[in-house]
């Protein structure tokens, strides 16, 4: 029996059809004694059972739900859902052998990330709760995908303020410390436990493809490369690529890959540099690119930090739409929550004004399907992007 947890009166109050996230302002009563992460049953004002879930009484967050039926918390429960997770994968995940296999909250497991590389798996333990269902979460996943490696990469900051340590280890090994993974007919080399993420920036697989597919030619510009993403695509597809990442560590992972991947210096251009300034020197240079493909970190965390990040954004596209030839193409993303599509395209926007330019959607852009978005949890939606086509007035 898991102790009860009462929800307030729903009247006047948030409490978003099925989203599993129920904040410490929604809760009537919280039963004294809970450690952090303890399994708990969620009931409503009027004494109706709502669902499953774990609590954290030290998070804001405080109940995640994993399930509204009334079943146990076991195994099972992990396989079911690992396997709703894979099908979903095998029916849209194309063109790879490394994916993301659980995302969080979008395959009702909130907390748990589980990226796959060939045949090791990379997971992520991002809540007390999960954090304390964890043998289950092993055990499920042997039993689902019979790994030759799980690699525990929970080092992301949102474990501090679930009271976590960071952790960045082998659960088990039966397999080497790096692999080769192919994206169509592009490799990548991953090395577990280095890098950021799990090793690679997964969600923006099907935009590199897109991009590709869409027949860029001529000189592009990777602004925020990391390993060689867009870049190596793009190199291979003919074009004379430049990538630049402020990173001397991503930087040589990208060299590492073009040369796994037979191109010259000449195709793919390495540059390790902060793109705010290398776009100045680009401009004062008179360089011009037909593709700029701007992909920057997460620049705001917090709501607060909004005004700033715009401000950064409005900065780089101003400067890359300059260095556009006519009719080329800009592509630009955000990986933040907090800049929506909205705040983004009116920054896009603002931008061209500023430089008299005219652009054009060719193509709204979004996180590969091995991120599914589920539009009752809106924090699902994270990467966003649009690729413009820039012209002068
Ligand atoms: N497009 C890449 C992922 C980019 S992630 C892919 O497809 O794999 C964002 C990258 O921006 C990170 O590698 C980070 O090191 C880099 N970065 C962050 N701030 C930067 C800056 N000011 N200038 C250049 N690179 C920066």
């Amino acid at each position: 029996m898991h102790k009860k947890v009462v929800l307030r009166s729903a009247k006047g109050r948030l409490f978003r059809p099925y989203h599993p996230w129920v904040y410490k302002s929604q809760i009537a009563n919280l039963p004294s004694g809970i450690s952090p992460g303890e399994l708990i049953d969620l009931y409503n004002d009027r004494g109706l059972f709502v669902g499953t879930g774990y609590c954290n009484p030290l998070s804001e967050i405080t109940v995640r739900l994993l399930t509204r039926r009334s079943e146990p918390v076991d195994v099972l429960f992990f396989k079911s859902r690992l396997s709703s997770a894979l099908e979903f994968r095998r029916r849209f995940v194309k063109d790879t052998n490394a994916f993301r296999i659980v995302s969080s909250e979008a395959d009702g497991l909130p907390g748990l990330v589980v990226d796959q590389y060939s045949e090791v798996l990379v997971v992520q333990f991002l809540t007390a709760g999960i954090e304390a269902l964890k043998p289950l979460v092993l055990e499920a996943l042997r039993d689902v995908f019979s790994p030759k490696g799980i690699y525990e990469k929970s080092d992301s900051s949102s474990r501090r303020l679930e009271g976590l340590p960071a952790r960045s280890e082998w659960i088990e090994k039966n397999c080497g410390d790096e692999v080769t993974v192919l994206e169509r007919d592009i490799q990548y080399r991953i090395l577990f436990g280095a890098g950021h993420k799990t090793g690679f920036y997964l969600d923006q697989r099907e935009n590199r493809l897109l991009l590709r597919d869409l027949g860029v030619r001529g000189k592009v510009l990777d602004a925020f490369c990391y390993s060689g993403g867009f870049g190596l695509h793009l190199a291979a597809a003919g074009c004379e690529v430049l990538g630049v990442d402020i990173q001397e560590e991503a930087i040589s992972l990208a060299r590492e890959n073009r040369k796994l991947n037979n191109l010259t210096e000449e195709r793919l251009r390495l540059k390790t540099a902060n793109v705010f300034d290398e776009l100045k020197s680009l401009e004062k240079g008179k360089e011009r690119f037909d593709c700029v493909i701007l992909d920057p970190p997460s620049f705001v965390k917090k709501k607060s930090a909004i005004e700033g990040a715009v401000a950064g954004y409005k900065e780089i596209l101003l400067r890359s739409m300059k260095l556009l030839n006519e009719g080329g193409l800009l592509a630009v993303f955000s990986c933040s929550y907090h800049v929506d599509e909205t705040l983004l395209l009116q920054t896009v926007l603002s931008a061209a004004v500023d430089v008299r330019k005219q652009v054009k959607i060719v193509r709204f852009l979004k996180q590969s399907a091995d991120h599914p978005i589920d539009p009752f949890v809106p924090e699902t939606y994270y990467l966003k992007g649009f690729l413009f086509h820039v012209s002068s007035l």
